[in-house]
């Protein structure tokens, strides 16, 4: 099924100076990218991601963690698309455990584990359909993505947006 699905690059992975190696990693899928951002993450934008994850011993340093407090505040959000994209890029982002990730994959290759025992493994990959969904609706507005992938709807809303200032 040709379907889109999630990436980010953790601050690990920023800090690391991961992101080309990531990317070309990536690249093995042959999938599409069809959006791409730096994102400063919010603490509700972090707990509404792991929304799923809240009351494990770990929620509160994994948080901090997505929101960059040890290391640098920023994440890239990526959107692959393509013919089975969700299991390809899992699949090669390899396992949640850095030590159980297969050691050619991307987070065998590069996360650790903290004494504190969060698994800093540089990136996020969606795990099904219904979580990409849900995922890439948090972090991407329809017109930040190139393709028609998700049922958008016209609404009129009053908002102040930031503009360049035009210089005299
Ligand atoms: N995590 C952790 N300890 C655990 C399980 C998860 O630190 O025992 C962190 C890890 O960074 C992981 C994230 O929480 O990527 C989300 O967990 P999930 O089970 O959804 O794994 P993923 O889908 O990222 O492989
Ligand atoms: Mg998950």
């Amino acid at each position: 099924m040709i379907e889109p699905t999630l990436i980010l690059i953790k601050p690990d992975g920023l800090k690391k100076s991961l992101t080309g190696n990531i990317l070309t990693r990536l690249s093995e899928t042959k999938l599409d990218i069809i959006g791409a951002k730096i994102v400063k993450v919010s603490r509700e934008l972090a707990e509404k991601h792991y929304a799923g994850l809240k009351g494990k011993p770990f929620f509160e340093d994994l948080i901090k963690y997505l929101m960059g407090e040890y290391h640098k505040k920023k994440v890239m959000a990526l959107v692959y698309w393509g013919e089975d994209a969700i299991l390809k890029v899992r699949d090669i982002c390899g396992k949640t455990n850095p030590e159980e990730a297969d050691s050619v994959s991307i987070r065998g290759a590069y996360g650790r584990i903290t004494t504190a025992g969060v698994y800093e493994n540089v990136m996020h990959a969606s795990a099904d359909a219904a979580d990409a969904e849900r995922e890439i609706k948090l972090w991407f507005n329809p017109e930040e993505i190139i393709e028609a992938i998700y049922p958008v709807e016209e609404k009129e809303i009053e908002i102040i947006d930031k503009k360049w200032r035009e210089e005299a």
